[in-house]
């Protein structure tokens, strides 16, 4: 039996032939047609925004703090609950992040304590320089309570869509909203370029502008002339080929990644203390990852037990990310509130989630998962109720 990974690359039918055509035009480094039919493809997703191809979706998230003018001494806040790519490129910045609590309803940044949050820091004059808005796990964060929260105070949003490419809000595709969004194209994204990113901004000259950054500040003249610090940034055109391809069957791995996640539900449906993550009435969840949160006195068994139990298996799994305030490397950053990122971290589990999991590898997932319920269950009847126990030796 292989093993089962968390979330492998799904790769197409007409990858192989975009980056061909790369190699046999020798458009193989940061400029040539597939980076800019990429970023066309990926613009009409956009609505039609400027789209900027980035050598990563983290690479994005800084010029897109830089393009937003955040430098030495800002504040910027961001989720708490997320991985740690989306709070690094505000210290690169020499920018202090300060870390808000999610909301139980859909694990993202909770619009309530932001809102208290800004009013506070409004009152003693210390607004953040920009909010960073996760969409985690391929759900949206509720855009319109947190944007309505910001533009009070006229603080800007940049969205970090990493997790949510064919995540819908009011059915519309995530990212369009915020003056700034990136996209991640990391191996384990619902598509990938086997590492890239995307900057989506509204704005076109900002989407020159981080163009420019991300080639290093060149000035259009005949010699290397720099008037700004610049950076090594862009998408090669041999990866872009990949992500042409990739842009081309993105519906069909949502489809798929949300089939997972409801035939795990499905399956789990008679288990007590186990439950899909919220699915928030107000958009489309690509349940990029089909994550579950355990309660380990129903279920019987602890968020480890289990992930025990399917390692030896040979399936990967893993813990819901570990809120970025209780990381040792961000521990003398202000948070706002934690207890709730910290409950989902300590009893949430992300299961194998590929598009091309196999219903034969989900199978053992499954059957892993209800093997652990139920050697609780006779576990406790064994120890809890003596007759039971007398009964069934008898
Ligand atoms: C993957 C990810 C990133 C970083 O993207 P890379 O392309 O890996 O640099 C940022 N934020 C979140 C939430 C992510 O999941």
């Amino acid at each position: 039996m292989s093993r089962i990974y968390l979330s492998a690359p799904h790769l197409g039918t007409n990858e192989e032939r975009f980056v061909q055509e790369a190699f046999s035009t020798n458009w193989v480094s940061t400029v040539g047609p597939n980076i800019e039919a990429f970023e066309r493809s990926f613009s009409e997703l956009m609505g039609g925004l400027p789209c900027v191809a980035l050598s990563s979706g983290t690479a994005a998230i800084h010029l897109g703090l830089k393009l937003l003018g955040v430098g030495a001494d800002d504040d910027v806040i961001c989720s708490t609950l997320t991985f740690a790519a989306s709070a690094n490129p505000i210290v690169y910045q020499n920018a202090r992040p300060v870390f808000v609590d999610s909301d139980r309803a859909s694990w993202n940044l909770d619009p309530d304590l932001l809102a208290e949050t800004l009013e506070q820091r409004a009152r003693r004059g210390k607004l953040p320089k920009a909010v960073v808005v996760v969409h985690l796990y391929g759900q949206s964060a509720d855009l319109d309570r947190i944007e309505a929260a910001c533009q009070r105070y006229d603080v800007p949003i940049l969205e970090d869509a990493a997790e949510a490419l064919g995540t819908h809000y009011h059915g519309e595709q995530v990212g369009k909203r915020a003056p700034l969004s990136m996209f991640s194209f990391n191996g384990n994204k619902i598509i990938t370029t086997s590492g890239g990113g995307m900057l989506v901004t509204r704005e076109r000259a900002w989407a020159d502008k981080a163009r420019f950054w991300s080639t290093q500040s060149r000035e259009p003249v005949a010699w290397y002339e720099h008037r700004d610090i610049g950076f090594n940034y862009r998408m090669s055109n041999v990866l872009a080929g990949i992500g042409r391809g990739q842009l081309e069957v993105l519906e069909e791995r949502v489809a798929a990644r949300r089939a997972n996640a409801f035939r795990y539900r499905e399956a789990f449906a008679d288990l007590a203390g186990i439950e899909l993550m919220p699915q928030a009435p107000y958009g489309r969840h690509t349940n990029w990852l089909s994550v579950f949160l355990l309660d380990e006195v129903a279920f019987g068994a602890t968020r480890d037990d289990l992930l025990s139990a399917l390692a030896a298996e040979d399936i990967e799994a893993r813990p819901v990310w570990k809120p970025l305030h209780a990381q040792p490397v961000f521990a003398s950053c202000e948070r706002v509130g934690g207890g709730v990122a910290e409950d989902l971290f300590a009893r949430g589990i992300c299961l194998p989630s590929s598009s091309n999991m196999t219903a034969e590898e989900q199978s053992r997932v499954i059957e892993v998962v209800r093997r652990v319920a139920r050697n609780a269950r006779s576990a406790s009847s064994v120890g809890g109720t003596e007759g039971a126990w007398t009964a069934s030796v008898s």
